[in-house]
């Protein structure tokens, strides 16, 4: 009947007269639009797909106009003429460049297509995000993009149901669970260890359970498929124009008929699959990189595929083949019903997929630091974007999803972009993107800021992108004014560095009061850069302490030369054996010159840290893969450390200078005031005279006890997850690779104990980590390859930069304690999540003119508790200002901290300065479904442990009136809602 009624409507079609119009109303087919299952046959679901890279070897608009327009253009021609077909439409970036250039009849048409489930979005985030190196707020913020597109012009029906990773290189635990609170049923991907693979294609495993969440309970349970053939084609069926395979001949008199033979080899091939999976259900990939750009002759040679299954009805083990167009919902669905009607037991995983070897020796564990700065700038962007948008919210300004930063950060999540696989000159287009948007943030800010102050003059608001190299025009002067911004919602004080010429220096606060500054020298010699730019290099550094600056507010801060006699601090070349505070202090071993020991929180441990480098091996190391060469396994110490200290450096900051080779260098800081210690280090150009790519690390070895390989890691920067060196839990480990099998991704921090202590490092971007031996952890920092790894990038990792190699710099926070007892009461895992959200979402240095009145403001009435984070603050209708996205997010894991682990309660009614909530509807995560309205798989082998009094649990939440302004939060939940709100 189905199938009757969409060909009526198609007829209408192609009298141009589209029968359904876009409303938000119309009912959604939902699953009911999948094609006809049969528990007694075996089902072939083709899925139709072009997997569309946001940038690789082309940059997104490349790509886009050489080959993703034809692609969508001749796919919603073709389906339009075909009822019976499907296809998926993955990238949002992509198809909101496709949607601006259709005429409003395409538009309806493509409305059509989506209401009758024809054509279905899947993922439909901005990007295919990477998992290993991405961050969970910049993939939060990039599906929100993406879906809120979606939702905008094409309605709900259009909502994605399932997540699809099928090129990602290894899978995080922490995605899945995103994409479980976002509302999704299901998951599928490719990319999984050779090891693992096999052994789920003996098990029947492929299809799984995924308990995405150690805190989340049943709701971060998502169904998981891996594909069989990767997600291609299978061999010799394809039909792309790109492809050499014969099209389908079903004229017995020609001379090429191959009717029969193609259907019967493809029945041989799905019964090959079908023995490696769970149920009578198999998805057939039918695309590949960029297909279907003339998807005509796609859909014909398919139609004749399907058709001669009914011609020629070949059978497996006498079981019928049900051969159909379909979509990897609809497989899951299929599986599902499967499941039901069988009792069949899916596996359940509940570790992750990193890191992934697609062989022997061939370890994707180099893409955790490819390319650094690039890694570092992605993150950088994030602070600002968050910051932008809460000042625009703010500022009343409307949601625009045409934002440049969020579109850029939406491009970089990409996984050819923030792993650091593309090619460089791709690499250049996305930094030039991120450039632009934060420009453009900038100026938005600032305007918005002005307005909100009700100030005559602009604040003028200008950024720095190049402190952190020591040029900066706005503090080459005498005299500048900056307004730093404080994006938690709490308070927080911040060590705030800014590039300035040699003088006295006095820094006035915004009660007129002095504040202790000194100078110091920058951490490296960056005239290489003035050589090409011509840009000043300052050749000083201004250190002091922004305290307490507001929750969601800021301080202004006035800086004026008083004389031109330095005050700068002497550096002189020593051995050191000790620096620091009473309290908290650093020993140093003054035969190497290299850490001792570190002493904070009230414990002294054990650490020697060192640079290292391993020794790439040729044509096997590279963008994606980490092979250090099989001769010298081990990581290589440079040798002896020269230090340097400052003499009368004054009461904020003390620091000791390393220098091992002039290309490898780093400040060790001991704040006065924080509970961890920095590491700065600036590494680069690496020397590969001796014709050795090398990947350099830092590796810091610790006095703990024993810890037996055991290390732990964060997934995208919220749960940590524990690892086992040399050991997989869920298939057996062969150790090839001691080195980069061992290597995980971290996003925010990795950690190692004992019974007593604990010791983490915590850094500023993503970087592969691990810890080889007892009691030690290391970082890999920045790689030079000589070669390329053959994974397609077809270029050597070996970055350039101001006419040199890449120079890297950045900064570890490295904090110890008492596992039980770190600082103020708390666990080290609580002063843990404290530091990383506070180098996530740094506060912000805007320079002003000098009119801006030294002041400090927040913008909210009271603080969060230290347990709650205000994850998104954002402008939320597109004509006025009246409707926020707000998400509220408890920071600790179940367990962490006997106090701060709890769930915790906030009466938000009262939380903001100028204005004021009078209402909130719940969504799920992305902010594209009212949480009433999501009804996702649950799955009969699956027990509701959940209790029903905890805020977890869908039916408290639904039972919320929306004009009650008490949020409860449960360890790790997020909760989005849209406010309405009314300015004061
Ligand atoms: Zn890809």
């Amino acid at each position: 009947m189905k199938i009757i009624g969409i060909i009526v409507l198609c007829v209408g079609v192609i009298q141009g007269k589209p029968f359904i119009n876009y409303t938000e109303e119309s009912t959604c087919p939902g699953y009911d639009a999948c094609h006809t299952v049969y528990s007694d046959r075996l089902n072939v679901h083709l899925v139709p797909h072009s997997h569309d890279d946001v940038g690789w070897l082309y940059t997104v608009d490349q790509y886009y106009y050489k080959r993703v327009q034809y692609t969508i253009t001749t796919v919603v021609r073709s389906l339009l003429d075909n009822p019976e077909g499907r296809f998926i439409q993955v990238e949002t970036a992509f198809f909101y460049s496709w949607w601006k250039e259709q005429s409003d009849e395409t538009k309806a048409q493509v409305r059509q297509l989506i209401n009758e489930g024809r054509l279905e979005i899947s993922n439909g985030a901005w990007s295919m995000n990477d998992e290993a190196d991405v961050h969970y707020q910049s993939t939060i913020d990039q599906f929100t993009l993406g879906l809120r597109f979606i939702e905008d012009v094409l309605g709900k029906c259009a909502r994605p149901k399932g997540g699809w990773q099928i090129d990602p290189f290894g899978h995080s635990r922490e995605h899945a669970s995103l994409l479980a609170q976002m509302g999704m049923d299901s998951l599928f991907f490719a990319r999984i260890d050779y090891r693992d693979r096999r052994k789920r294609h003996a098990e029947k495993t492929s299809d799984m359970l995924w308990r995405s969440s150690a805190n989340l309970g049943t709701s971060s349970n998502i169904f998981t498929s891996v594909l069989y053939n990767h997600y291609s084609a299978p061999g010799g069926f394809c039909f792309d124009i790109n492809c050499s395979d014969a099209p389908i001949v079903t004229d017995p008199d020609s001379s090429e008929y191959n009717w029969a033979s193609v259907v019967k080899s493809f029945a041989n091939y799905v019964n090959g699959q079908s023995t490696h999976y769970p149920t009578n259900n198999v998805l057939i990939t039918m695309g590949d990189d960029f297909q279907w750009q003339n998807a005509e002759q796609y859909y014909i040679n398919l139609d004749r595929l399907i058709e001669g299954f009914k011609k020629f009805k070949p059978t497996i083990s006498d079981k019928e083949i049900n051969i159909i167009y379909s979509t990897p919902s609809c497989y899951a669905k299929a599986v599902k019903d499967a499941v039901e009607a069988n009792n069949i037991e899916l596996n359940v995983k509940t570790d992750d997929f990193f890191p992934y070897a697609d062989g022997i020796n061939s370890v994707w564990s180099g893409y955790f630091t490819s390319r650094p700065t690039s890694k570092r700038l992605e993150r950088f962007a994030n602070n600002l974007h968050q910051i932008s948008k809460q000042i625009l919210a703010l500022g009343q300004k409307p949601y625009n999803g045409d934002n440049l930063l969020s579109q850029a950060m939406g491009v970089m999540q990409h996984h050819d972009a923030i792993t650091g696989t593309e090619k460089t000159m791709v690499e250049r287009d996305y930094h030039k993107r991120i450039a632009k948007g934060m420009e453009t943030a900038i100026s938005d800010i600032s305007t918005s800021l002005t307005s909100i102050l009700g100030l005559e003059i602009d604040l003028n608001l200008k950024l720095c992108l190049l402190a952190n190299v020591s040029i900066c025009d706005e503090s080459d002067k005498d005299e500048f004014t900056v307004l730093i911004y404080n994006p938690l919602a709490r308070t927080t004080s911040h060590y705030i560095q800014i590039p300035v010429n040699d003088g006295t220096w006095k820094v006035t606060g915004p009660s007129g009061e002095e504040v202790e500054n000194h100078l110091t020298n920058p951490i490296r010699n960056f005239s290489y850069i003035s050589k090409i730019t011509e840009d000043k290099i300052l050749p000083k550094v201004l250190f002091f302490r922004a305290e307490n600056l507001p929750a969601l507010g800021y301080k202004v801060y006035r800086f004026e030369k008083v004389s031109s006699v330095s005050n700068s601090v002497r550096e002189e070349a020593m051995a050191v054996d000790q620096m620091g505070f009473e309290d908290r202090y650093v020993d140093f071993d003054l035969d190497t010159g290299l850490l001792k020991s570190i002493t904070i929180n009230g414990v002294t441990l054990g650490v020697k840290q060192n640079m290292m480098f391993y020794n790439g091996s040729a044509r096997m190391t590279g963008a994606y893969i980490f092979r250090p060469d099989t001769d010298y396994r081990d990581a290589i110490e440079f040798g002896d450390v020269q230090t340097s200290v400052l003499i009368n450096d004054g009461n904020i900051v003390r620091e000791v200078r390393q220098m091992w080779k002039d290309w490898v260098t780093q400040i060790i800081r001991i704040y006065k005031d924080e509970d961890f210690i920095e590491f700065d280090w600036a590494v680069g150009p690496v020397d590969i005279s001796d014709h050795h790519g090398k990947e350099l690390i830092t590796r810091y070895s610790t006095n703990l006890e024993d810890t037996d390989g055991v290390f732990y890691t964060d997934s995208n920067g919220r749960e940590i997850i524990d690892r086992q060196k040399d050991y997989r839990p869920t298939y057996r480990y062969t150790n090839e690779e001691p080195q980069a099998g061992n290597y995980y991704p971290v996003n925010s921090k990795i950690l190692i104990k004992d019974e007593t202590n604990e010791f983490a490092v915590l850094t500023d971007r993503s970087e592969g980590g691990s810890s080889l031996n007892s009691a030690e952890v290391e970082l890999m920092l920045l790689r030079v390859a000589t070669d390329d790894d053959s994974r397609g990038v077809g270029e050597n990792l070996n970055e350039q930069e101001f006419a040199q190699g890449l120079v890297a710099r950045g900064s570890h926070f490295v904090t110890l304690g008492r596992i039980t007892e770190g600082n103020n009461g708390r666990t080290m895992a609580a002063v843990e999540r404290d530091i990383a959200q506070r180098k996530l979402l740094q506060p912000w240095v805007f320079y002003t003119s000098e009119e801006t009145p030294l002041e400090e403001r927040s913008f909210l009435k009271k603080e969060l508790p230290p347990n709650v984070h205000l994850l998104t603050l954002e402008s939320w209708n597109a004509t006025g200002g009246n409707t926020f996205l707000i998400r509220l997010e408890h920071i600790l894991e179940n367990d962490e901290d006997p106090n701060l682990s709890q769930e915790v309660t906030i009466d938000i009614s009262d939380l903001f300065d100028t204005f004021t909530i009078t209402s909130m509807k719940e969504f799920m995560l992305a902010a594209n479904t009212p949480l009433e309205e999501s009804n996702r798989f649950v799955w009969p082998q699956v027990v509701e442990n959940e209790s029903s009094s905890s805020p977890l649990h869908k039916k408290n939440r639904l039972a919320r009136d929306e004009s009650d302004l008490k949020i409860t939060l449960a360890p790790m939940q997020i909760r989005t809602f849209v406010a309405t709100v009314e300015f004061n």
